[in-house]
């Protein structure tokens, strides 16, 4: 039913910060939890995780979390 997209930081975890169950949410973590714009070359992990949920898994809905003090999002700023 849905797809998370969450920092990989280990303090931040998608189904403990959502309640989510087993088997609830797709769940694709990196740093800083990018999603970046459409490429048929590059960013293909992101790009294939998102077809997979919408066209293979029919998620209807997809939600990105974010969170304080992280480590990705200070280095893209700094
Ligand atoms: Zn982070």
């Amino acid at each position: 039913q849905y797809m998370v997209f969450s920092c990989a930081d280990s303090r931040v975890c998608p189904s403990v910060t959502m309640g989510l169950e087993p088997g609830e949410a797709f769940t694709v973590r990196n740093i800083a939890n990018m999603v970046p714009a459409y490429c048929k070359i590059k960013h293909a992990g992101v790009g294939s995780a998102i077809e997979y949920a919408v066209c293979a898994l029919k998620v209807e809905l997809i939600v990105v979390i974010g969170h304080s003090r992280c480590g990705g999002i200070k280095a893209l700023l700094s």
